[in-house]
């Protein structure tokens, strides 16, 4: 291409290379920080942002920057505040809607698209007019163009997408076209300002169903346009699907498109196909995002063969970015020191993303047509015997030999109080603080006290309560070969807080025994059942950053062979129920649902092949926490667990209504109350919750199935909430016994 090729960003990691943000937020908030101060942070982190975005040569930089959520940010923007916010204003209104406030509820939190990030959703019921207020946002572009001069770019979040992801009865096309004279002012000041080009993010073109869009979003982006602003249509989280053929007729300047879709998916992103197939109009910029933004990898020379086949394609003019927004990146690779160099040396994380866009635009201008081949992914899993699969005899034949229930047997889900004294004796172990034995005797005085407690409320099913644990990802991440952890990868989950996802790095392995060593002590306590307790593959490989040289799949299934071997080694151990957890495994569903039965397949028979290696006597149990399945029930039969504990307080019941009505037949565990609350349950409260599973008709009624737990594990509680309210919990199973 002999013309040059511009390199844009359209989004940035917002919360500091220390957690400048986090720190601020929270200070503020406790009332140790001033509003000015808490200000100035927020305007320093978004001017070294655009600064570094800057000095890498990206030469359109879209201004992001947010105190909490860039949704909410659209909600204060357009003024589509939620009635019960009336009385407040400003910064005290804005954090009210994020966190609630005296009697005001916070507004709902849902997950962005297929993102780990959180949004705050606008709620859209008794909406009257929005009252917008630009003051900030024209602020914040004030400062970037002070801070980049030409290259600052400001990003509107579009008026589909803001109005796509609220709830509530509101007519959403006729709200979208309230909005759009609003849109059109605030145009007007940034072509006042002399902004050169402004984003339009509308990534609810990729969601499935995006048809029914074409009539708004051609009205509004065509109205827009008449102010003479040069928009960059954004969109991102996979390709455009069946929109493709009108989006890319819309009359803005450029339309951003992402070529990288979901990390190792099995199923490739489309975008390169659908240019091949229908072309790219060449009165317009191809924006391509090309540079993985999920990934935490360096382009391997995917960039270049992508761009080889634009070329060949018949692109006229293209610019490079990013695939979605670099907010999901850690943010600095070289703050990390620890790791070892054959693994940093591939490492991308959003500041080297960023020169990784600039040398792919460099690179681009200097292709000429040819041949490109992409690298396809590779699945190094050996053939798997479809025998792994199965347990020896379906569930029928398998319950009798598994442990004998009274009616309504009682259990808890696996954590117990993570108490002060735990926390800090794993810190001083983990710093060389404390002596491996010196810890193993606090944590076995933790099992002891954990399994006479348990004893003491004359729970059927116990736990050993999982002191040695921090998190139930990283524990096992850090146990098994081929995981590594940074210490400054953090990305934002919502608002100020954070996680840190281990990186898998390599092939996956187990050394040795992870957990048999508490499970042996706690077990040797007591006569009664004590639980192994297992993080599922999915729920591993959905909450790390994965490989991209080789599926999803595939790691799923290395992950499952390492806890295969592990379930048989506590089966070997005198394990009579092993617990394998996977509260991620809703999360990993593709945005678009013609791709939800791929990923599901390889999902159900991870599952299985981590626990299908189990005896007949052995009864396998999983707990999918806080997540509605009630569409993909099929799956979660697929699992051929023998128990299902679910998460039930908030949901009312929905999921056991739902699996009532499937007829779901194997042992289920419904959470009888919320852990989340400190407020000690009444046995009479939990036993009306029994009640009501049993009158939805689950399991014909038959109380030797229906386990009875709280809804989640109980690390964040107090063992002064958490033995009265299980003692409550054993009395209403008591009671419930009689009753029968
Ligand atoms: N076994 C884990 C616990 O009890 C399960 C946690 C979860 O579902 N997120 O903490
Ligand atoms: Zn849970």
């Amino acid at each position: 291409m002999a013309q040059s090729i511009s390199s844009t960003t359209i989004g940035f990691p917002r919360i500091g290379k220390n957690r400048e943000a986090k720190k601020a937020l929270e200070s503020y908030w406790k009332g140790d920080n001033s509003l000015e101060s808490l200000q100035k942070t927020f305007s320093d982190l978004q001017v070294e942002a655009w600064q570094l975005q800057k000095s890498a040569g990206i030469q359109l930089i879209g201004l992001d920057g947010t105190m909490y959520d860039q949704i909410l940010d659209w909600v204060h923007t357009m003024g589509i505040i939620p009635p019960r916010f009336a009385g407040l204003e400003g910064v005290q209104r804005y954090f009210a809607m994020a966190r609630g406030f005296e009697d005001k509820l916070a507004m709902d939190m849902s997950k962005f698209f297929d993102t780990n990030y959180h949004y705050l959703v606008p709620e859209l019921d008794e909406l009257s007019e929005p009252k917008p207020n630009f003051d900030w946002f024209l602020a914040k572009v004030e400062a970037g163009i002070k801070t980049v001069g030409e290259a600052a770019v400001p990003i509107l979040v579009g008026p589909n997408t803001l109005i796509g992801l609220g709830k509530g009865k509101a007519d959403k096309a006729a709200l979208v076209k309230k909005l759009v004279p609003h849109y059109k002012t605030l145009l007007e000041k940034l072509k006042g300002l002399g902004v050169k080009e402004v984003q339009l993010h509308e990534p609810i073109l990729v969601t499935p169903g995006a048809n029914k869009y074409q009539a708004s979003v051609t009205e509004s982006v065509t109205e827009l346009t008449k102010v003479g602003l040069p928009i960059n249509l954004v969109t991102y989280y996979d390709d455009i699907g069946e929109t493709y053929s009108w989006v890319v007729k819309l009359p803005v300047q450029a339309v951003t498109l992402d070529f990288a879709g979901v990390p190792g998916s099995a199923v490739p992103c489309a975008t390169l196909d659908l240019i091949q197939k229908h072309g790219f109009p060449s009165d317009k910029r191809l924006n391509a995002g090309i540079i993985d933004g999920r990934s935490v990898w360096a382009d391997t020379g995917v960039a270049s063969a992508i761009v080889g086949n634009l070329v060949n394609a018949g692109v006229k003019s293209l610019g490079i970015t990013s695939s979605t927004t670099l907010q999901h990146l850690p943010i600095d690779k070289s703050l990390e020191k620890k790791l070892p160099e054959h693994i940093t040396g591939r490492l991308a994380f959003a500041v080297q993303k960023l020169d990784e866009i600039v040398q792919t635009a460099q690179m681009a201008a200097k292709l000429s047509p040819g041949d490109a081949k992409l690298p396809t992914v590779g699945n190094p899993v050996a053939n798997l015997d479809k025998g792994l699969f199965s347990r020896p005899s379906t569930f029928k034949e398998r319950r009798s030999s598994q442990i004998k229930t009274r009616a309504f047997p009682t259990t808890t889900i696996g954590s117990f109080p993570q108490t002060t004294e735990i926390r800090r004796a794993r810190l001083a172990h983990k710093n060389g603080k404390l002596s491996d034995s010196e810890y193993e005797k606090q944590v076995n005085e933790y099992m002891q006290f954990a399994i006479k407690e348990q004893e003491k409320l004359d729970i059927d099913v116990l736990v050993h309560g999982e002191p040695e644990r921090s998190d139930m990802v990283e524990y096992f991440g850090q146990k098994l070969d081929g995981f590594c952890f940074t210490e400054h990868g953090w990305v934002q989950s919502y608002g100020s807080r954070y996680v840190r996802p281990p990186v898998i790095y390599g092939d996956v392995k187990r050394q040795s025994a992870m957990t048999v060593k508490e499970f042996k002590y706690a077990q040797d306590l007591t006569k009664r059942p004590v639980k192994g307790m297992l993080t599922g593959p999915v729920t591993i490989l959905n909450w790390s950053f994965p490989r991209k040289d080789i599926t999803r799949q595939a790691q799923a299934f290395q992950i499952a062979l390492a806890l295969r071997e592990e379930v048989a080694d506590l089966e070997k151990a005198g394990c009579r129920v092993i617990q394998v957890d996977e509260p991620a495994l809703r999360e990993g569903l593709p945005l678009k649902t013609d791709r939800w039965q791929p990923y599901l397949a390889w999902a159900v028979e991870a599952f299985r092949l981590s626990t299908a290696v189990a005896q007949n006597h052995t009864q396998i149990v999983t707990h999918l926490c806080y997540s509605d399945f009630a569409d993909i029930l099929e799956a979660i039969d697929g699992l051929d667990a023998d128990v299902l504990t679910i998460e039930n307080s908030r949901s009312g019941n929905e999921m056991v209504t739902a699996l009532a009505e499937y007829k779901y037949s194997r042992d289920i565990g419904p959470g009888v109350y919320d852990v989340h609350s400190p407020i000690v349950p009444t046995a009479k409260f939990m036993g009306d919750k029994i009640k009501s599973f049993m009158d939805t008709g689950i399991l014909a009624g038959n109380a030797e199935y229906i386990w009875v737990n709280p809804d989640c594990g109980l690390k964040t509680r107090e063992w002064k909430q958490v033995l009265p309210s299980l003692e409550n919990m054993v009395s209403a199973a008591s009671n419930m016994r009689q009753s029968l």
